[in-house]
């Protein structure tokens, strides 16, 4: 899952002199994997799955099995694997099986940053460090809390974009036609917008 967590870990792995290689199912993600200097690992028949706001929907059945084959031959040779897969209001995609850890080589560690949703790795367990068959596999959750400062300026920035959108030359302007305001506010002029 190639999707902003996972193009960060590519571009810093990428800094530390790794060969990266990355998998995602919504097709702009090819070029942005390849424009950071990594590979991208395209199953023989690609799976496509791009849903509402630029987001991944769900795979079909069929898919899934495919995706879970192609994804235990290609995390078979790797050191380090780096899950961050994620579908809105689903659980995590399950995209490594026990048996794709137990084809990994001992030494070898994965990273599932979707542990807090369920886990990309069919072994993680949320909150701890576990050992599989030699295979360390890490759930770590609430990362934001690890990192405050840049967690705190990232929010920051976030907020800062919102009111730039919503206050034009000092005054509040609520254009209820853009997707930003419409989707977040709550009550206006005396009526519940959301349920
Ligand atoms: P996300 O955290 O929902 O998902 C992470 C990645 O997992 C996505 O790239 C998704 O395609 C991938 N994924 C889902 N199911 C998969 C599967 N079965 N196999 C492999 N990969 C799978 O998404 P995200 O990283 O927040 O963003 C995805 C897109 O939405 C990006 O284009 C981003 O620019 C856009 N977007 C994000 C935000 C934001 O605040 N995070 C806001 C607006 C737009």
């Amino acid at each position: 899952g190639a999707g902003v967590a996972g193009l960060q870990a590519i571009a810093t792995a990428r800094r530390l002199g790794a060969i990266v290689s990355a998998f995602d199912v919504r097709a702009a993600v090819k070029e942005q994997v390849e424009s950071l200097g990594a590979k991208f690992l395209a199953m023989e028949e690609q799976v496509q799955a791009e849903g509402a706001g630029g987001y991944a929907k769900e795979l079909s059945e069929d898919q899934h099995r495919r995706e879970l084959e192609f994804l235990a031959r290609s995390v078979r040779d790797a050191d380090v694997v780096i899950t961050t897969a994620a579908i809105p209001g689903k659980r995590a995609p399950i995209l490594v099986t026990r048996a794709a850890v137990e084809g990994m080589r001992p030494g070898s560690v994965i990273v599932d940053l979707a542990a807090e949703t369920g886990g990309n790795c069919e072994l993680t367990q949320a909150g701890k460090t576990v050992e599989h068959n030699g295979v360390t596999i890490l759930g770590p959750v609430n990362l934001p809390a690890t990192l405050p400062l840049h967690a705190s300026q990232m929010y920051a920035r976030n907020v800062w974009s919102f009111l730039t959108h919503i206050v034009k030359e000092g005054a509040l302007l609520l254009a209820f036609t853009a997707q930003l305001t419409k989707a977040t506010c709550v009550t206006h002029d005396g009526e519940v917008l959301k349920p």
